[in-house]
């Protein structure tokens, strides 16, 4: 095991210290960030000047995790501010910038601030507005602090510093951690109000589309029902149509059964088929009043017809129909 050179130690106030900041050896007064053990600072003239541990043992571990979760909190204190992702409003595959990634600059910061049960890593204070900032190495910010912050009113963003290494943490860490670590919003209420807009819209939006679509299946409905009721009627009246030709073709009855049922057989199919071509009102008309050239009034009618006139019956009643105008003129 190669032992750990450390970039920065934990000074008795709490902060982190570069090894060019302190006396050499074991004057330098810092501990280790992760174990707490005793650490001497190594500042000759060959290999790079560092923190070892003063235990044989070495490290205890978490050195470098801790590290980076301190140095972020320090860091975004010190420089009062650090900038910002984008602020962005997203509802599925909708996205909305509201504002470009930028520098954030605060009057006041402070490190691990109250927010109700909470205690957040840095809060910065600019005028009235509060921004939260959370620094994750190992374990990303949980919905129930989330969640505090929306409760709060209190943006928040979270630094992610899990990708960075000891040779991240030299003269260049300021820059990394500030602006370049990948960082994102875990509530900002400008996005937050934007978003809930845009699904208000989205979901109004459906809710017509959708009420568009039942009339559709509506009407749908409605013409195939229309057009399967004349069909079936079709289908009815063509079977009416050929048991009264063979009716009238029938020798083995008594004639005044044949007459009797001929005669209702026909009146019913006649006010059907009238009703069917010519509509419920004209049918009505056309029955209490025929049109010269029909060869009876339903009522009285003197003589069976033969099937023939019933076949030039249902012709000129076919015909009478509204729109068979041109094929009348034919
Ligand atoms: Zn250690």
């Amino acid at each position: 095991m190669t032992e750990l050179a450390l970039p920065w130690g934990l000074a008795p106030d709490g902060r982190l210290v570069r090894v060019a900041t302190v006396p050499s050896g074991k004057a330098c007064d810092v501990v280790c960030p992760g174990c707490g053990g005793g650490l001497v600072a190594k500042k000759g003239g060959i290999i790079r000047h560092h923190f070892a541990h003063l235990a044989e043992a070495g490290c205890g571990g978490g050195a470098l995790e801790s590290t980076l979760h301190r140095l972020g909190k320090q860091l975004v204190a010190d420089n009062c501010g650090l900038h910002l992702p984008e602020v962005v409003a997203e509802v599925e595959h909708w996205r909305k910038p509201l504002a470009k990634p930028q520098a954030f600059e605060a009057e006041r910061s402070e490190i691990e601030a109250a927010l109700g049960p909470y205690r957040c890593d840095v809060m910065l204070w600019a005028g009235g507005y509060r921004l939260a900032v959370e620094i994750t190495v190992t374990h990303p910010c949980t919905p129930e602090k989330i969640e505090a912050f929306r409760a709060a009113g209190v943006d928040a963003v979270e630094l992610d510093l899990s990708r960075l290494r000891w040779d991240d943490l030299g003269p260049g860490a300021g820059k990394l951690v500030l602006r370049d670590a990948p960082r994102r919003w875990l509530h900002n209420a400008r996005a937050e109000a934007e978003r809930a807009s845009m699904a208000a819209y989205i979901a109004r939006k459906r809710a017509e589309e959708a009420r568009e679509q039942a009339r559709l299946a509506d009407e749908a409905r409605r013409v195939r029902a229309e057009r399967e009721a004349r069909h079936a009627w079709h289908a009815t009246n063509a079977q009416w149509l050929a048991t009264y030709g063979l009716m009238l073709e029938d020798r083995s009855e008594p004639q005044w059964m044949v007459a009797d049922r001929r005669g209702s057989m026909w009146r019913n199919n006649l006010r059907a088929a009238a009703w069917f071509w010519l509509g419920a009102d004209a049918a009505a008309a056309w029955l209490s009043t025929p049109p010269p050239g029909l060869p009876h009034s339903v009522e009285s009618q003197p003589a069976w017809p033969s099937r023939q006139e019933v076949q030039a019956l249902w012709v000129q009643l076919y015909l009478a129909r509204p729109d068979k105008e041109q094929e009348r003129a034919a």
